[in-house]
């Protein structure tokens, strides 16, 4: 009977994001990844009994903007607080993290689906803790790594809106794609830089109530949150459909099995024993402090897609690439505002400029060709100064070399002819060589005439205007 019911899904992320500060929160020891183990390391972040810590300036900064860009409140008054745990890579016991008044609440971040559909996730809150330290695991004994305790996080703790895995995922790609647009994070997965506590539950349609939960800890692919996010709704489903309860309670994703497993079961949601962090001041911040940070952010990926759609009538498609990554999109709209044809710009960044940087793994920082030498290109295409085809040569050659695309085309000669005497003389010979083509055109073979214009191009050495030329030789074979 139960084998009919339609279940919904709920989905509630905590996402850990580590900032991209040079120190860690608490200490001036270095955020480096790279260094040997435990060689990034204080009495602060190693957790000494006596060690104080003093708060990392960038990291509340960061913070801060991260809610700001999300529509966040942020709170005035905010406060560390100490989440007792006991772990070996938590050597104090506690975490320092932050409780009943994290320094951002509430906001929403935008998301997208494959299919266009769009939707609003409303935002919890979010707020600053320490990461711990790296446990890891060697054949015969394991060892903890204290570079990484007290590398700086947030955390931002989704509502439970999230229906699906793919909602998940491209939540995960619209938060990722914001902190590194606000620059307060590079957000490498490899690095761990976004880790993600995976909540769902499932429960009978028309049921209002959300189901009992369960939560999937530390994922750090975001193709390993979907697949767990799967397997674990479909394990749920079949709980409840053989007329089973599921339980609250943390549970394992293992990878190569593809399966979830139980890890602890959670008989109280609050057991950390919270209490105020004495070590630290509250934080406190005024309106002049919470307006120059305001002042300083940048436009919001999504916002500057729809406006480049506008501004520089491109397709939703062409202005979501551009704006895919900061860099691009600042190159881009440095270039399109010189350019008398942005479209034409947009061509180039989408065909041209992408596909090169991925084939030479360049990034565009390092590119020599400017934003105005793109400009000038475009605009030479623009005038019907140079066909399409010479740009793609006088772009290949700014990418590699830089230069002024107006010398490089007056040096090679390249400007089109669009001059119709002089056209008209390569006509006269295409005309003249290919006495069959123009038969076949003169029987109704209407792609003859491509071939008669490949062959005008031909003989004015690519210089010639297509255009001008299909026009005059469909005239004289008229
Ligand atoms: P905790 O701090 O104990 O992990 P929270 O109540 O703060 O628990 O919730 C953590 C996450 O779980 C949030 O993202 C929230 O949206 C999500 N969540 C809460 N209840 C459910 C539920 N019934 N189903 C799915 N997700 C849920
Ligand atoms: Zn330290
Ligand atoms: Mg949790």
């Amino acid at each position: 009977m139960s084998e009919n019911i339609n279940y919904l899904t709920t989905i509630g992320l905590e996402v850990h994001v580590q900032l991209k500060t040079k120190t860690k929160i608490f200490c001036g020891c270095s955020v480096d990844s790279e260094s040997e183990p435990n060689t990034n390391v204080c009495p602060v972040c190693l957790g000494y009994p006596g060690a104080l810590p003093a708060l990392n300036e960038t990291v509340v900064k960061y913070g801060i903007m991260t809610g700001l860009m999300i529509g966040s409140k942020i709170n005035r008054y905010s406060k560390f607080d100490r989440k007792s745990y006991f772990y070996p890579d938590m050597s104090k016991n506690f975490q320092t993290s932050q409780f009943d008044l994290p320094i951002c609440e509430g906001g929403s971040i935008d998301i997208e689906l494959e299919d266009g559909t769009r939707k609003s996730i409303g935002i919890t809150r979010i707020h600053l803790e320490e990461n711990a330290a790296k446990n890891f695991h060697l054949v015969k004994m394991s060892g903890v790594d204290f570079n990484r305790a007290g590398t700086p996080l947030i955390e931002v703790v989704t509502e439970p809106e999230i229906e699906s895995p793919e909602e998940a995922y491209a939540f995960l790609q619209a938060i990722r794609q914001i902190v590194v647009y606000t620059g307060v994070s590079d957000c490498n997965l490899e690095l761990g830089q976004l880790r993600c506590d995976v909540n769902c539950s499932v429960r009978p349609e028309g049921q209002v109530k959300l189901g009992e939960r369960t939560e999937m800890k530390n994922l750090n692919t975001f193709k390993g949150i979907y697949n767990a996010l799967q397997y674990e709704i479909e394990r749920q489903k079949d709980v409840l459909r053989s007329g089973g309860t599921v339980s609250q309670e943390t549970r394992r994703w293992d990878p190569d099995a593809g399966i979830t497993t139980v890890m602890r079961t959670k008989e109280d949601a609050h057991d950390y024993r919270y209490l105020p962090e004495p070590d630290l001041m509250p934080m406190v911040f005024d309106d002049e402090y919470l307006e120059e940070l305001r002042s300083s952010l940048p436009e919001l990926p999504a916002k500057r897609r729809e406006r480049f759609v506008v501004a520089y009538s491109l397709p939703a498609y062409d202005a979501g690439v551009l704006v895919a990554e900061k860099p691009i999109a600042d190159y881009f709209e440095a270039a399109a505002k010189l350019s008398k044809n942005p479209k034409l710009v947009s061509n180039y960044m989408m065909t041209e400029m992408l596909r090169i940087l991925s084939e030479t793994e360049k990034d565009i920082s390092e590119v020599t060709m400017t934003p105005e030498a793109l400009a000038k290109l475009s605009n030479l295409v623009d005038a019907k100064t140079i066909n399409s085809n010479t740009a793609k040569k006088v772009f290949d050659i700014l990418f590699n070399e830089g230069g002024d695309p107006e010398k490089i085309v007056n040096e090679n000669g390249w400007a089109q002819v669009s001059d119709t005497g002089a056209i008209e003389g390569f006509v006269d010979e295409a005309i003249a060589a290919n006495p069959k083509s123009v038969e076949d055109y003169k029987a109704g073979k209407v792609a003859a005439i491509k071939f008669l214009v490949g062959q005008v191009m031909r003989f004015s050495k690519g210089k010639a205007n297509p255009q001008l030329a299909e026009s005059l030789l469909l005239e004289k074979l008229q």
